[in-house]
C-alpha cells in the first residue's frame, strides 16, 4: 500500500521504516527539515535498538523516503497522523495544535477513498472533531483512530508484531471501508492472529489513555507501599514478589523505584484528568492526581536519601549519577526522573558528574549546568555517593568490589532496586534502597 506518515519523532520514524520493512511504499514527513536529512540517510535521530538497520534496509529498498513537503503525501491511501501531544505550558491538558495543523495542512492532498488515521495520543473527543473538520473539505477521505503502544527500547518489534490492535472507526460503509484498508496495512500481524478491537472513536481514545493510566497507578501503587515500608521496616521488594504471585494481580510493573517518566506516561495522565474536568467526570479520574503526586515524590524521596547518606554538607559532595533517560535502551530524557534527580542534587550545591550510555547529548540539551562524563570510571572517582537512576544493564552489572576502589565513600543509592543488595554490603557499601530497611 502507499502510506504517509506524518510526524517523524520516537512514534512517527518508527513506524514509517516498520511500515516500508512490512512490504508498503511509505514517505515520512516532518516539519523539521534537520530530522528529515537525517532519516533519508538512514540515520535515526534519536536511539532505539533495531532501528537503524530497518531504516537503512527500507531506504535501500526504495520503499521509504522522507520529505519536509507535505504535498508529497498526496497519492497515498492511508495516512498516518504521528506528531506529537505534549502538555501544555499553562495547563495540564494536551497541546493539539500540533495534530491540528497536520491534519489541516494534509486536508488539501487527500483524495476519495482516502483514509486519516490517527495514531497519536489524544484526549477523548479528538478524533470527532478531525472527522468534522476531514468531511468538510468534502475531499471524501475519512478518519480512523488507532492508538501505539510500542514500547521505547522495543518500539521497532512491538510496531511490527503488535500485542493488539485497536481501531476507532466510524459508524457504516466508511467504517468498513476504513477497517478493510487498516487490515491491508497490518496484515502480517492480522494473519498472526493479533487480538483486533474494532470500535468508535471515543472508546479507541479512551483505550489508550486508560491502558497508560493503569500502568501508572500500578507502579504508584507499589512506590505507596515502598512510602509504608519506608515508615514501618518493611522490604517492599518482597511485598510486591509476594503479591505479585496473584495471578490477578501480576508481578510486572511493580518494581518500587525513583517512579515513572518519559513522554508519555506522566503528560497522559495529567491530560487524562484535564479531559475528564471538562467532561464535568473530574472526580472520575481525580485519584490519577495522587498517583502522580506519589510519582513525584519518589525523585525527591532519592535526593533526599543521598543527602542525607553523605558523611558531610552536600555542597562540598560528589555525587555520581548513574542514567538520565528515562529509562533504559532510550534515550528519551521528557519528564525523566534520572534527569530530574541529577538537577535537583545540583541544586542543593553538589558537584553532580552524570553519565548514560545513550542519553547525555538530550539532556545536555535541556540542562547544560550539569557535568557529564562518558566514561563510567571517570564518573564514579572520588564520588561520596553513587545514585543509580536508570537500570541500564551496564550498571546494573557493576561490580561492588572494584567500583569501591574508585569512589571516595561507599555509599550507593539504589533507585531502581535493581542491584544485589547483599553483593554491594558484603563488599563494604552502604546500601540504601527504596522502600527496603
Ligand atoms: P516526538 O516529539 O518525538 O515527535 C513528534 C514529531 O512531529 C516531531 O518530529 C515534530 O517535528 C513533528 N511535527 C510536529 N508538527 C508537525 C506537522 N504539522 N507536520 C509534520 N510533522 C510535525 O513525539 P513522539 O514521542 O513520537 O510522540 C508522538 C505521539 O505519539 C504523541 O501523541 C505520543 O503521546 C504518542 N505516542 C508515543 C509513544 C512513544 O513511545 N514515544 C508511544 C505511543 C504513543
Amino acid at each position: 500500500m502507499k502510506i504517509s506518515v506524518i510526524g517523524c519523532g520516537y512514534l512517527g520514524a518508527v513506524h514509517a521504516a516498520a511500515m516500508a520493512k512490512l512490504g508498503h511504499d511509505v514517505v515520512g514527513i516532518d516539519v523539521d527539515s534537520g530530522k528529515i536529512a537525517r532519516l533519508s540517510e538512514g540515520r535515526p535521530v534519536f536511539f532505539e535498538p533495531g532501528l537503524a538497520e530497518v531504516l537503512i534496509s527500507a531506504i535501500e529498498s526504495g520503499r521509504l523516503r522522507f520529505s519536509t513537503d507535505i504535498a508529497d503525501a498526496a497519492g497515498a491511501q492511508v495516512h498516518f497522523i504521528a506528531v506529537g501531544t505534549p502538555q501544555k505550558r499553562d495547563s495540564h491538558a494536551a497541546d493539539l495544535r500540533y495534530v491540528d495543523a497536520a491534519v489541516q495542512s494534509l486536508v488539501p492532498y487527500l483524495a476519495e477513498g482516502d483514509l486519516v488515521v490517527g495514531k497519536s495520543t489524544v484526549p477523548v473527543g479528538t478524533a470527532a472533531r478531525l472527522a468534522e473538520m476531514i468531511t468538510a473539505s468534502g475531499s471524501g477521505a475519512s478518519l480512523a483512530w488507532n492508538p501505539e503502544f510500542l514500547r521505547e527500547g522495543f518500539a521497532v518489534k512491538d510496531t511490527v508484531s503488535p500485542d493488539r490492535l485497536v481501531y476507532g472507526v466510524p459508524a457504516g460503509d466508511e467504517g468498513e471501508h476504513a477497517t478493510a484498508l487498516l487490515n491491508e496495512v497490518y496484515a502480517s500481524a492480522i494473519a498472526a492472529e493479533t487480538p483486533l478491537v474494532v470500535t468508535d472513536y471515543a472508546t479507541a481514545e479512551l483505550v489508550k489513555v486508560a491502558a497508560n493510566a493503569f500502568l501508572a497507578t500500578k507502579i504508584s501503587f507499589i512506590n505507596a507501599m515502598a512510602e509504608i515500608a519506608e515508615v514501618s521496616g518493611a522490604d517492599v521488594t518482597q511485598l510486591a514478589d509476594a503479591i505479585g504471585f496473584d495471578n490477578r494481580i501480576g508481578r510486572r510493573f511493580l518494581n518500587a523505584g525513583v517512579g515513572f517518566g518519559g513522554g508519555c506516561l506522566p503528560k497522559d495522565i495529567r491530560a487524562f484528568t484535564a479531559r475528564a474536568e471538562e467532561l464535568g467526570r473530574g472526580e472520575s479520574v481525580a485519584f490519577l492526581k495522587e498517583i502522580d503526586a506519589i510519582n513525584l515524590r519518589r525523585r525527591q524521596r532519592v535526593v533526599d536519601l543521598t543527602v542525607s547518606s553523605l558523611g558531610r554538607p552536600v555542597h562540598t559532595a560528589k555525587v555520581a549519577v548513574l542514567g538520565l533517560s528515562f529509562k533504559p535502551h532510550s534515550d528519551d530524557v521528557r519528564d525523566s526522573p534520572a534527569l530530574d534527580v541529577a538537577v535537583q542534587l545540583r541544586g542543593l550545591g553538589a558537584e553532580v558528574v552524570a553519565t548514560d550510555p545513550q542519553a547525555i547529548e538530550n539532556s545536555r540539551l535541556r540542562h547544560p549546568q550539569l557535568t557529564y562524563s562518558t566514561d563510567l570510571d571517570e564518573t564514579l572517582r572520588g564520588a561520596d555517593a553513587v545514585v543509580l537512576v536508570t537500570e541500564w544493564p551496564e550498571f546494573r552489572e557493576l561490580d561492588p568490589v572494584r567500583v569501591a576502589t574508585l569512589v571516595r565513600t561507599p555509599t550507593i543509592v539504589d533507585g531502581r532496586n535493581t542491584l544485589d543488595a547483599s553483593a554491594w554490603r558484603a563488599a563494604g557499601w552502604t546500601y540504601l534502597g527504596l522502600g527496603r530497611p
